[in-house]
């Protein structure tokens, strides 16, 4: 049974009978024996299908310039693997470089050798700083802040709106601290709310004045691509916009096709100033003889060009589409109305974002596992796990069944209303 009042009008009587059904709801959840995982944000394995004539390409060595693929060199990448990455972010070929399966990977080598030698406009390398900071849009990707944590860089945290991170914040911190030296986003469907960062909040912020003058905005358009309708929103344009106000060295752009083809074995890249270009560049000279050709050549034959991308993205929205609108109901059909979690309601991206009643998240995901639901630990979305509300849910039903998605998400619910219960009745 379900009610659409809000909880909080209920009466001590009515919040103790709602108490004993949901504890009875929730006995049938543990009853039913689940082992279900809603954790991380993968391709399923119907995803990875879609590209599993990858495994039988190249069907050449040789590249559209006749250079050998098999071999060292190349570092910046082939030069046909560097136009689609142009084309479907947006910017000039020259400013791409297509690197290994990782742009994670790309993102770590920023960073450290930030800290260790500094950028091409840096006073001294980052790690001669007394301290480094970093401002940090949350809820964000655990990943970013991880990070930043293992390497000793400080984390500041502004909100994210729908429309990108929240402007006066990031503005008053940068205005006067020359220790605040970068920031992430996640411009297009972020990792986890699914906001677009708008053409207007992004030329603010590659304008804005920053007491730093090697400012860094790591632009991570993980799911630039990655629509869930038929409507394909554009990633505002960072590289233009920051070249327009003066800063061309501010945004470095990172895209992969960790979601479009194989998770563990895509093409990552990267795009920035030629002046950064040339920086990352000559560090990376240092760690590496060339990126692996191979794998860059047979995704360049697999898809043809950037629209050949577009179409293979179509064909992953058709399969992960209904496990997003499974979560929508089972949310829907069981809070709707009463008052305790909100969610996103994602157009792209990856995951849902779920804020359920202050204080609770912590004890819906233990709820949640105790009925066989693993959950992404509440607080992963902010930086050393700590949510200071303790509100927030990552959600990813992109890697089970539809099946599974719709059962973990109906206990999910009952979790969740059974937490919010337990906490009003206190
Ligand atoms: N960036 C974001 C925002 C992500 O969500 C993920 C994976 O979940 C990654 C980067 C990882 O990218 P890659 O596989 O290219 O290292």
């Amino acid at each position: 049974m379900t009610t659409s009042t809000p909880l909080s009008d209920l009466s001590p009587d009515q919040l103790a009978e709602r108490l004993t059904t949901l504890r009875a709801d929730y006995a049938d959840l543990q009853g039913k024996g689940l082992k279900l995982d809603l954790t991380r944000g993968k391709p399923g394995s119907d995803q990875l299908d879609l590209s599993e004539g990858l495994l039988r390409l190249p069907t050449t060595h040789l590249d559209r310039s006749g250079t050998d693929v098999r071999n060292y060199g190349g570092l910046e990448g082939l030069a046909e693997m560097r136009e689609i990455f142009a084309d479907l972010l947006g910017v000039d070929v020259d400013r791409v470089i297509a690197g290994g399966n990782s742009s994670l990977s790309m993102m770590y080598q920023v960073v450290t050798w930030l800290l260790s030698h500094g950028g091409p406009d840096s006073p001294r390398p980052w790690s001669k700083e007394e301290t480094v900071t970093f401002v940090c849009p949350v809820p964000g990707y655990d990943r970013h802040f991880t990070m930043l944590a293992d390497l000793g860089i400080e984390m500041v945290t502004v909100p994210m709106h729908d429309d990108g991170p929240d402007v006066p914040s990031v503005r008053a911190l940068v205005a006067d601290d020359p220790s605040v030296k970068g920031m992430w986003l996640v411009p297009t469907y972020a990792n986890p709310t699914g906001a677009v960062t708008s053409a207007e909040v992004a030329a603010e912020l590659m304008a804005m004045p920053t007491a730093a003058p090697d400012f860094r905005i790591l632009w991570d358009n993980a799911y630039a691509v990655h629509h869930l309708t038929e409507v394909e929103t554009k990633s505002a344009d960072a590289l233009a916009l920051a070249s327009a106000s003066g800063h061309p060295n501010r945004p470095v752009v990172f895209a992969s096709t960790s979601k479009i083809t194989f998770a563990g074995a895509g093409v990552a890249a990267m795009a920035c100033s030629p002046e950064n270009k040339e920086w990352f560049l000559k560090r990376l000279s240092f760690a590496a003889i060339g990126p692996d050709k191979v794998n860059q050549l047979r995704h360049v034959e697999f898809f043809g060009d950037a629209d050949g991308v577009r179409a293979h993205m179509r064909r992953h929205r058709d399969l992960i589409a209904p496990k997003f609108a499974a979560v929508q109901d089972a949310l829907r059909s069981r809070l709707d109305g009463l008052g305790v979690a909100t969610w996103s309601e994602p157009v792209g991206g990856y995951f849902v974002d779920l804020n359920v009643l202050d204080g609770t998240a912590a004890r819906v995901v233990r709820l949640a596992k105790e009925a066989g639901i693993a959950l992404t630990p509440a607080g992963s979305a902010f930086p050393h796990g700590n949510d200071p509300d303790d509100r927030n849910i990552r959600l990813a039903p992109t890697f089970p069944s539809l099946a599974d998605v719709e059962a973990a998400m109906a206990g999910v619910a009952v979790c969740v209303e059974l937490a919010a219960v337990e906490k009003l009745s206190a």
